[in-house]
């Protein structure tokens, strides 16, 4: 279980967020352009980095803020969290 310290609420445990997914991945600037595989492939596949990776998380149940959070995924600990980004 996760402890993620939301800026606006303190800490607070992971189910009262909701994971938006890996932060490093940028959006295609027009997706129109890409194949249907390509586009199936950024939504869906998700990079599967060792160490430390930026992720995107929403507090959900909470203040709704997303963050950006650095997760080492080989321990989970989370080195920081910044609001938007
Ligand atoms: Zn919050």
């Amino acid at each position: 279980m996760l402890l993620i310290h939301c800026p606006f609420c303190g800490p607070r445990s992971e189910i009262e967020f909701s994971y938006g997914g890996p932060a490093t991945a940028p959006r295609p600037q027009d997706p129109a352009q890409i194949s249907d595989a390509d586009w199936v492939d950024w939504l869906t596949v998700p990079e599967n980095r060792i160490g430390p990776v930026p992720e995107r998380w929403c507090h959900s149940k909470g203040c709704g803020a997303w963050l950006t959070l650095r997760r080492d995924t080989r321990t989970h600990e989370i080195l920081e969290v910044q609001h938007g980004a």
